[in-house]
């Protein structure tokens, strides 16, 4: 199964067979591209995209020592995502399917994101509850099986990525925020910024950021004049979004009865997220489970590894190729 995506500022492919596992993979990030603006610039995007696709593709295909006439089918994310740049790889994928005569499966970009957690050895088994932290989303949902999803909470606005982002605007750090707070935070003083924990004073499994970037900003005012002041603040920035995760990772995880937790997406990178909840998962007794930090972030290898159980359950892409810029993860359709 040959993987393509293309929904936002990475060019990526991958191939993946159920009996050998990942056979290769290689993203492109345009971050560089973008750096200027100042955030993503779609159109620039999409034009990269055309740029880069082909030239990945064949070279996943020559890591892998296959030719393009070995493939059984090609997975490309169909959305959510940047409408022009879902296109390029929906144009891409779906020609070069009809042209090879296999079929073509269109992804939900989340549940690629979701399922990468089990490309990894001993993957966990189902039921499970996924955290998914990327920079768009910040979603717990409850998967009873492949392809079988309920949302138990969601953002009501900023993603966790996107307050890493925000955050690190604040703090004068370039994009993506995330890897750059987590470095400042290292020289953070535990305690002398504390931030609040937003919304864990009520039950509930939804989150909200936006207050947090808020309380950034008055500690930026406040602290931010001097170096030592500003790791302080990325330093109580990170606590609070783990703790605030880790938290609700627990409730999730008690309400449900699951004893597995997988967590994705960019986020789920972070060094310190993945220190609390495996010191969580040790104190009550559930396993926790990541994906290497290459396909935490946008990467075709998971949507090759979805598009792979996608067909394996009987799913075939008509001729079109429409894309869902927005696409709510509960209206996928439940796969077989
Ligand atoms: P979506 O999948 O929701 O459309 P996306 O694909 O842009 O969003 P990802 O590529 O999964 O999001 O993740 C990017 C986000 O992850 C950025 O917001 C970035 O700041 C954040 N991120 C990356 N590494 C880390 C890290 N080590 N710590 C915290 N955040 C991180
Ligand atoms: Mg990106
Ligand atoms: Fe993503």
């Amino acid at each position: 199964m040959l993987g393509i995506e293309t929904s936002c500022d990475e060019t990526a492919a991958a191939l993946y067979q159920p009996e050998a596992g990942l056979l290769a993979h290689a993203v492109h990030s345009q971050v560089a591209d973008h750096a200027a603006y100042g955030g993503v610039v779609p159109e620039l995007a999409s034009r990269d995209h055309v740029r880069k696709l082909p030239g990945l593709v064949q070279g996943v295909l020559r890591d892998a020592g296959l030719e393009a006439e070995a493939l059984g089918g090609v997975a490309w994310t169909r959305g959510p995502g940047l409408p022009g740049a879902l296109m390029v790889g929906a144009g891409f994928a779906r020609s070069l399917a009809w042209g090879l005569d296999v079929p073509a499966v269109g992804i939900h970009h989340l549940e690629g994101h979701l399922l990468a957690p089990l490309l990894e050895p001993q993957p966990p088994a189902m039921p499970l509850v996924a955290l998914l932290v990327s920079g768009g989303h910040t979603l717990l949902v409850q998967v009873a099986g492949f392809g079988r999803y309920r949302v138990l909470g969601d953002s009501v606005d900023d993603a966790a990525g996107e307050a890493f982002d925000k955050t690190a605007r604040l703090l004068g750090l370039p994009y993506p925020g995330g890897p750059a707070i987590a470095r400042l935070a290292e020289a953070g003083r535990p305690g002398a910024v504390r931030l609040p924990r937003p919304m864990t004073d009520r039950p509930g499994l939804d989150f909200s950021f936006s207050g947090l970037k808020t309380a950034v900003l008055h500690a930026v005012e406040e602290r931010g004049s001097d170096e030592q002041g500003r790791a302080d603040i990325a330093h109580g920035f990170q606590e609070a979004v783990v703790e605030t995760l880790a938290i609700k990772c627990r409730r999730a995880l008690e309400q449900t009865g699951c004893r597995r937790l997988v967590v994705s997406g960019g986020v789920g990178a972070n060094a310190r997220l993945r220190e609390r909840l495996d010191a969580l998962a040790a104190e009550r007794g559930f396993s926790v489970h990541y994906p290497r930090l290459e396909l935490c972030t946008d990467n075709a290898a998971m949507i090759a590894y979805a598009g792979a159980l996608r067909l394996a359950a009987g799913e075939r892409g008509d001729l079109d190729f429409s894309v869902r810029p927005r696409w709510p993860l509960a209206e996928l359709p439940v796969p077989g």
